[in-house]
């Protein structure tokens, strides 16, 4: 079966206003899986229009009704968990049992802004009998949430759930690779949900049109980006001639520090995971595994051991699935070939999938490589695949300044029995999320974001409604 994927304006499914649309593929196959409007300027005209006028009524309602409404969301997320999680599962190519996973993740959005709205207020601030201060923390009205393909449905509720609760309306545009996930969510807040027409609005195609109009719309007045640098970058740059404020949440390179004294039992499968989940296409993933001298060949025999063990494919009991793109599957081998020539030494992988009918897709091996330095390309750069460069380091110094010495800093994990040394180590990581003992822990309630190169802002958590808020004082001449 093959899809078609209109956009989503003022509750209503809308054609592209050029009649276009993008091919997408499956990655489990390579073949054809959907149409996808290919939005433009005059699409996303259309939308925030849309959103505008939807605002002032969605704005000023009570919190406690729009966070019904999301909690009545996060409902009917749930019952139809399995039909949104199988369009996750085709568009990404991740196993079912994740996608269920990913999609529950967005319910819980939805659950805990729902929630929490109730509680956000401002304050009486004290300067004197003469005067009365307060503050009130207000919507933006228009906010345009931009998302990438390898967790849509995740990211695009990390996005809109905060920004509706506290009044704005929302204009999101999924990745032009995952965009069906989202289109459902929509259609039912509106249909079965209340939540009114144009306060959710879904504007599909490409980055460089419908994504560029988007953060470019006069209406626009905040936008929360996920994604690459690249498109950070762009987006910083007219975010900052608009003066609209902006949330980065961009890539990563991030180190797994295991010290000697860690529980090997944990700390190994936990490294896998770190590089492995969503066939490491995920921003936090631990790619830079930075392993104590004293414990570093018992270590990667191990990994090595545990990641043989993973199963590749698109089959039920596949733990990996391909990654999502063409393009991807096509920079995460010519790294393969990058670590060959700066002298890596290859443990495990390092292709792709030999290409049998159940692996006709875009499979690649998960793949470790040891005797890599921080200096090599495949321990600075972000791959965005299932490959980990391992690095030895001396003592706890050693380990900070190797951590630290990446452009990036979104997450570090720190594998130790020695509590007062795990806290001592996070004291000094520069990254918005450190883990100890675990790798990629954390809930909707922890907040999230980068410093240095991984972005700036922060969703999740009640941190998120800060930004989806402005702070306004009045003060009165009593
Ligand atoms: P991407 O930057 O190419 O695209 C992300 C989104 O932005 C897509 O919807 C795309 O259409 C849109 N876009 C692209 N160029 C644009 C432009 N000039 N103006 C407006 N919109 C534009 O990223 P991707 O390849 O889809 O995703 C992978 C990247 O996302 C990786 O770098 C990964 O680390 C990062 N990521 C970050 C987080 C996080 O929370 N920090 C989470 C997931 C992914």
């Amino acid at each position: 079966m093959t899809y078609r994927f209109d956009h989503f304006i003022a509750g209503a499914s809308s054609t592209p206003a050029s009649g276009k649309y993008l091919p997408k593929m499956e990655p489990a196959t390579g073949k054809p899986l959907a149409q996808v409007a290919a939005g433009d300027k005059s699409d996303v005209d259309k939308a925030v229009q849309s959103a505008y006028t939807a605002w002032p009524a969605w704005r000023d309602r009570r919190p406690i009704e729009r966070g019904r409404i999301l909690l009545k969301i996060a409902e009917k997320i749930r019952e139809r968990i399995n039909e949104i999680a199988t369009i996750e599962a085709r568009e990404t190519g991740k196993p079912l049992v994740q996608a269920l996973r990913e999609v529950e993740g967005a319910a819980q959005y939805f659950e805990f802004y729902g929630g929490l709205v109730n509680v956000m207020h401002g304050e009486v601030i004290d300067i004197g009998a003469a005067y009365h201060s307060y503050t009130r923390r207000e919507p933006y009205g228009v906010v345009g949430v931009i998302t990438p393909w390898n967790a849509p449905i995740n990211q695009g509720g990390r996005g809109i759930a905060p920004a509706l609760a506290v009044g704005n309306v929302v204009v999101a545009k999924p990745s032009e690779e995952t965009s069906g996930s989202l289109l459902e969510v929509a259609r039912l807040a509106v249909d079965e949900c209340g939540l009114p027409p144009g306060v959710l609005n879904v504007v599909l195609g490409a980055g460089q049109e419908a994504g560029k109009s988007l953060v470019e719309h006069p209406l626009v007045r905040k936008v929360a980006f996920t994604g690459s640098v690249r498109a950070g970058r762009e987006i910083g740059r007219i975010a900052a001639e608009r003066i609209i404020p902006l949330t980065l949440e961009l890539g990563g390179k991030s180190p797994n520090i295991v010290f000697e004294d860690a529980d090997l039992s944990l700390a190994v499968p936990g490294s896998v995971r770190a590089f492995t989940a969503n066939a490491g296409q995920i921003c936090l993933a631990g790619t830079r595994c930075l392993v104590q001298e004293s414990i570093h060949d018992a270590f990667v025999e191990r990994v090595t051991r545990a990641v043989k063990a993973i199963k590749v494919g698109a089959d039920k009991d596949a733990t990996m699935g391909p990654l999502t793109t063409k393009p991807q599957f096509e920079k995460v081998q010519e790294y393969f070939n990058v670590a060959k020539s700066e002298g890596a030494k290859l443990e495990i992988g390092g292709q792709k999938l030999a290409n049998d009918e159940s692996t006709a897709g875009w499979f690649v091996e998960p793949t470790v490589y040891s005797g890599v330095t921080n200096d090599m390309r495949i321990a600075r750069e972000e791959i965005f695949g299932p490959v980990l460069a391992i690095i030895p380091f001396t003592d706890d110094e050693d380990a900070i300044r190797l951590a630290n010495d990446t452009e990036y800093g979104l997450a570090a994990g720190i594998w130790t029995r020695d509590l007062s040394r795990g806290l001592r180590v996070a004291a000094r990581l520069e990254a918005g999320q450190i883990y100890v003992n675990e790798y990629q822990a954390g809930g909707v309630e922890t907040p999230l974001g980068g410093y240095k190169g991984s972005g700036y802002g922060r969703e999740k958590g009640v941190e998120a409604l800060h930004h989806y808020t402005q702070l306004k004082c009045v003060t009165i001449k009593l």
